[in-house]
């Protein structure tokens, strides 16, 4: 009798046989509000019927069909719908299964097409659990120890996190101007330019805390890019397709003056409902560098996860759902804040030192009455709120941030709802 690998404990004793829009529901018919959207993948919510008409439709005529052999329609669709949705100038697609795949098909682009060994990748970023992605992952410990030698050429640079900074009382600005300043130093001390073939970033932090980058920090990182001839990738994988009320993650971030980001972004999640498909996006001519045959994996672009994935996109159109992600967000964080003060003020400290996201991508950071990050209150009370009904995931260095990240079809009278639990949830602890 096989058993689960105690890798894949759950965090709550909930077994789910059916799931609709934000709703899980166990064997026993219990509802959970599920505000974790399988680690805000099923932005559509749960089961979307047209997303399940689509995937059965494409079960019951071609369920795989390997690109090296044979093109299917559900890939050629796909292609062709995200071409309305990519970056300016992103205009050629690489398909595979996840978002570690992602990353290491953009370290294998960058490499390649500069001929350069170095990735600066960014204090507290994620980007996946492969050996190459952990190695350029900074989020936590736990995701780079004991199975080291990990991959060489990778430089560590800050990103403008004020929480990192918070005994020292740093703002965005602060933090930006250090985060700019470090960069400067690291290109000339630790990764000359001309060894340095990309930036990695993520626009929002996501297991790292749930922290939003800013405009000037982007703006400074293309202009070093362009000046030295570094790629830039934006990792996507995360706040992609309306997560963070707008389309791309980055989209915050762009200006007039500076509104080209990404030479490869790397997107997965909230593209297919569920279905796992990842990619990257790049131009043609930077994406025609990448050696034949260095790029490519058998489920690739599978062709159920395609067909859902197209759906997905008709979904998020038709139901404004970006529109609803920026919206509902507003919603959350503001009565998150209020729930924060009223627990600050029982509690005499900042134990929710700060209520922070875009859209419906949220996080809470706790500390102690000292001051310190906060892990064991944050599961603390992310438990309480499971008992209650209400499924949230930890984030952050320390394990000190819950986070909400619903599916973006969620109502008000839901977010409201997930409201009063999270408020008796924090009562019973803080
Ligand atoms: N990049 C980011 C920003 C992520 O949040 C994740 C997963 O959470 C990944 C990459 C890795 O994705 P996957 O777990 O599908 O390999």
């Amino acid at each position: 009798m096989a058993t689960l690998s105690p890798q894949l404990k759950q965090a709550t004793p909930v077994v789910a046989t059916r799931g609709e829009g934000v709703w899980l529901y166990d064997e026993a018919g219990q509802a959970h509000l599920d505000f974790t959207a399988g680690i805000g993948v099923t932005s559509t919510g749960h089961c979307h019927p047209h997303v399940v008409a689509a995937a059965q439709a494409q079960v019951g005529s071609l369920i795989h069909g390997q690109y090296t052999t044979i093109m299917h329609q559900p890939l050629l669709t796909l292609t062709e719908r995200l071409s309305d949705v990519l970056p300016a100038g992103l205009d050629s697609v690489f398909f595979s299964n996840s978002g570690s795949e992602a990353a290491e098909a953009a370290l294998r682009l960058a490499r390649q097409a500069t001929g350069r060994p170095n990735i600066v990748v960014f204090q507290g970023g994620f980007h996946g659990r492969t050996v190459a992605a952990a190695s350029m992952t900074t989020s936590g410990t736990k995701f780079r120890a004991g199975f080291s030698p990990l991959m060489s050429g990778v430089v560590v640079a800050p990103f403008p996190n004020p929480s990192h900074y918070r005994e020292y009382g740093w703002d965005a600005e602060q933090a930006t101007d250090f985060a700019l300043k470090e960069l400067d130093l690291l290109l000339q001390t630790q990764s000359n330019p001309a060894d340095t073939a990309a930036f990695l970033v993520e626009p929002v932090l996501g297991e790292g805390g749930y922290v939003p980058g800013n405009e000037r920090f982007f703006a400074g990182l293309r202009e070093r890019a362009d000046r030295h001839g570094i790629l830039v990738i934006i990792d996507e994988v995360q706040t992609g397709f309306g997560r963070t009320g707008k389309f791309w993650g980055h989209d915050h971030f762009v200006s007039a003056d500076s509104p080209r980001l990404p030479d490869i972004m790397m997107f997965a999640k909230g593209i297919a409902s569920g279905f796992p498909i990842s990619g990257i996006a790049a131009s043609a001519e930077l994406m025609g560098k990448a050696w034949p045959g260095s790029q490519g994996g058998t489920y690739g672009a599978n062709a159920v996860a395609c067909a859902a994935a197209v759906a997905t996109l008709e979904v998020i159109a038709d139901e404004g759902l970006v529109q609803n992600s920026a919206v509902r967000g507003e919603q959350l964080r503001a009565g998150l804040r209020q729930i924060a003060v009223e627990a600050n003020t029982r509690a005499k400290a900042a134990r929710i030192a700060e209520v922070r996201g875009l859209g419906l991508m949220v996080g809470n950071e706790f500390r102690d009455a000292d001051g310190a990050p906060d892990p064991a209150t944050a599961t603390a009370v992310q438990q309480e709120a499971a008992r209650r009904g209400l499924l949230l995931l930890i984030c952050g260095s320390w394990g000190e941030v819950v986070r909400f990240i619903p599916a973006l079809v969620v109502s008000e009278s839901e977010v409201d709802r997930a409201l009063t639990l999270w408020s008796e949830a924090v009562a019973a602890v803080v």
